[in-house]
């Protein structure tokens, strides 16, 4: 068998995404049908997302489109709200600050999804920014943040609120006209399954507008979603488009249409995994808002979390993830995003896990993959 990658993110692939990527291409400046091709992608992920704001795909990792939202509508001056609980949330204040946005941090705990009711009270007292940051998985502690009350909130405020959901996208129920979320940015390589390489984002009106009305151009090329501007009309792209990634995203995307019960399938393995760590004596990370994506554990105390990566890559072939910045050997992190969600390789994973665990003296109180097993319905 190949290497099991139970990360979260990069996920397995599936062979039709794998086939739809190993396509003859076309030239897709020159050829018309590559616009409707891309559009037809773009409409495909409005359906994902539940929303008729405008889509763009760009030729980079997540990251790119985080980067993309910040430049193109955080101008000098700017006063943006950071709500964070998390790496990622906080790091997006970095991006915020990079493009001159004079950044104020709402801090929360990070073992706790965000609390709606302390930020209703902050913002009570503080409303005056233009932006507002949050991630709605927080991939490197396994937190999903209810993100709909929160966004509408931000709306009520007229604050444009930019969510980074790529690693719950197709994994976590959103739904982006209803709770009126200005820009959500999301990746190829996560639940969607495709390979890494591309990032999407969905642009409200609000946003596209606020773009529009920069005193100041953006600093940058790549970054800046105004060039964008009438490329359908127009047929024309600001740079060569990267046609074998999104042959292979649209692909992904028509699997994760074609999967009516996918959020149904992440939630109960989710809940499956997690309880089956705790039966089994484990501690979770998180105390509550539990992502349906990915799991933390804690590394028992004793054990080194080196050694429980190195034992399942070398002696079982499977790949998990560690933590980073505060979690640094603290957590080990089990992804269970889109085509890793399933009962074949999570129960590979779990009895795995069980073996390496037992070798390195812990005392397991039941046996991961029977408990998981049992949890299924
Ligand atoms: C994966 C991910 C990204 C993209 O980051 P990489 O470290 O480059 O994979 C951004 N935001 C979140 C929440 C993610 O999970």
């Amino acid at each position: 068998m190949d290497k099991l990658i139970m990360t979260p993110g990069p996920t397995y692939i599936r062979e039709n995404v794998r086939v739809a990527l190993s396509q003859e291409i076309t030239n897709p400046d020159l050829d018309l049908d590559f616009y409707e091709f891309y559009k037809e992608t773009c409409n495909k992920l409005q359906t994902l997302l539940k929303t008729k704001n405008n889509i763009l795909i760009l030729s980079g990792e997540g990251i790119l489109g985080l980067e993309a939202a910040c430049a193109s509508l955080v101008e000098k001056g700017d006063k943006v709200l950071c709500i964070e609980n998390g790496i990622y949330g906080e790091g997006f204040g970095d991006f915020c600050k990079i493009y001159g946005g004079e950044v104020t941090y709402f801090h929360d705990d990070r073992r706790k999804g965000l609390d709606y009711d302390k930020l209703e009270n902050f913002l009570q007292e503080n409303h005056d920014f233009k932006i507002a940051t949050l991630v709605h998985c927080e991939t490197p502690s396994g937190i999903t943040n209810s993100i709909s009350d929160i966004c509408k909130l931000l709306n009520k405020y007229g604050i444009i609120s930019i969510v980074d959901a790529v690693s719950s996208i197709a994994g976590e129920e959103i739904n982006i006209d209803e709770w009126k979320i200005d820009v959500v940015i999301g990746g190829s390589q996560k639940c969607l399954s495709a390979p890494p390489g591309l990032t999407f984002l969905s642009i409200s009106k609000r946003a596209q507008d606020a773009m529009n009305n920069r005193k100041t151009p953006v600093q940058g090329f790549y970054t800046n979603l105004s060039i964008w501007k009438n490329w359908y009309e127009e047929k024309w792209f600001p740079y060569t488009q990267p046609i074998s990634d999104i042959y292979a995203l649209t692909q992904a995307i028509d699997n994760v249409l074609d999967d009516n019960n996918i959020i149904k399938r992440h939630t109960l393995f989710a809940n499956a995994v997690r309880g089956a760590l705790i039966n089994s004596g484990l501690e979770l990370f998180p105390n509550d808002h539990f992502s349906n994506t990915v799991t933390t554990v804690l590394v028992p105390s004793g054990i080194e979390y080196k050694d429980i990566f190195n034992k399942l890559i070398k002696e079982h072939n499977i790949i998990i993830a560690g933590g980073f910045d505060f979690l640094q050997d603290k957590i080990f992190r089990i992804g269970h995003m889109g085509e890793n969600c399933y009962e074949d390789k999570l129960y590979l994973t779990l009895k795995a896990l069980n073996t390496v665990l037992k070798e390195l003296n812990f005392e397991l109180k039941a046996d991961l993959h029977q408990e998981f097993v049992k949890l299924l319905p």
